[in-house]
């Protein structure tokens, strides 16, 4: 349980909160950035898989705060996989 942490990159991490758009649920999305290696990198609202994209060096973490408040239980029609 001791495990050394002497290669990790020192990324930049932060947090912010997100309703979606289209089904109105809000969630946090937890990002790592590092200075020269961001690229955009996909997410997806945890509801209804909305695609949304961020500049990050890692892929974000979502965690779903309030379910979605438009009753439905549909999914975002993405046409961009
Ligand atoms: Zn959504």
């Amino acid at each position: 349980m001791n495990q050394p942490l002497g290669q990790e990159p020192q990324f930049e991490r932060s947090s912010f909160r997100q309703t979606c758009d289209y089904c109105g649920a809000i969630f946090e999305v937890f990002v790592s950035r590092l200075a020269d290696a961001d690229v955009d990198e996909d997410y997806h609202c945890p509801e209804c898989i909305k695609h949304f994209t961020i500049a990050a060096a890692l892929q974000p973490l979502v965690r779903l705060r309030v379910k979605r408040g438009d009753g439905k239980t549909d999914r975002y029609q993405d046409t961009m996989f």
